[in-house]
């Protein structure tokens, strides 16, 4: 079983997959490749003067790979609760189990639907419904969670990248049972 499962690995969904295999938590990180991302031209992105969306992506997925984060290029269509964590079934019939979720769907709020967590109304321009969160990511379901634009956040790829950091965050600090940080520093 994954400590931890992300559905959508746009900025959202990679950097909190990033942090979490990062901080040792065994991580699966499915995709299947139809996000907003790869469309943009970023020159709004701090620390990064521009960058084509497909190289952003593609960067990001790398990070969280060399963290350990398992990187499955699947369509999740079914999330149901099981005994101790959950079940997310793919397109192609494959089955996998997580102790928690994160939702990184971007635009998209079907999985969700389906799965009973609860949505709502969104605020941002062409994003019609989102999935209600509270302060940390927590939606309705207890160990779902939602980060980046499906979770209503501004739609600006460095806050979805950073929601997503966020929410990764909480959930490492709830399964450590203390605060979580992660700095490295720099060698002399
Ligand atoms: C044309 C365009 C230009 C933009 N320009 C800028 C810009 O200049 N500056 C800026 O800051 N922002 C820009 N944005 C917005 C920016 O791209 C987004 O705000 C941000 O990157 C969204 O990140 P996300 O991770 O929330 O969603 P996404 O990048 O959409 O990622 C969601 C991921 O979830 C996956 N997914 C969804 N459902 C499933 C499922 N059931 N199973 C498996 N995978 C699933 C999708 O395939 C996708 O990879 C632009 C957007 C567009 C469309």
């Amino acid at each position: 079983m994954y400590e931890i499962a992300v559905i959508g690995a746009g900025p959202a969904g990679a950097s909190a997959a990033l942090f979490a295999a990062k901080a040792g938590k065994k991580t699966l990180l499915i995709d299947n490749d139809k996000g907003m991302t790869r469309r943009g031209w970023f020159e709004n992105f701090y620390g990064i003067s521009e960058v084509g969306g497909p190289e952003l992506v593609e960067t990001g997925h790398k990070q969280a790979v060399k963290f350990g984060a398992e990187l499955v290029s699947e369509q999740a269509i079914n999330l149901t609760s099981s005994g101790n964590g959950f079940v997310i079934e793919t397109e192609d019939g494959i089955i996998y189990e997580a102790k928690h979720v994160i939702l990184a769907t971007g635009a998209l709020t079907d999985l969700a639907a389906k799965a009973g967590v609860e949505t709502k109304d969104g605020t941002e321009p062409r994003i019609k419904t989102v999935v209600a969160v509270d302060a940390e990511g927590k939606t309705n379901i207890a160990g779902i969670w939602a980060a980046g634009t499906v979770a209503g956040v501004s739609v600006h790829a460095i806050i979805t990248a950073g929601d997503g950091a966020k929410v990764a965050i909480n959930v490492i600090s709830e399964l450590n049972g203390a605060r979580y940080v992660d700095h490295d520093v720099l060698k002399a």
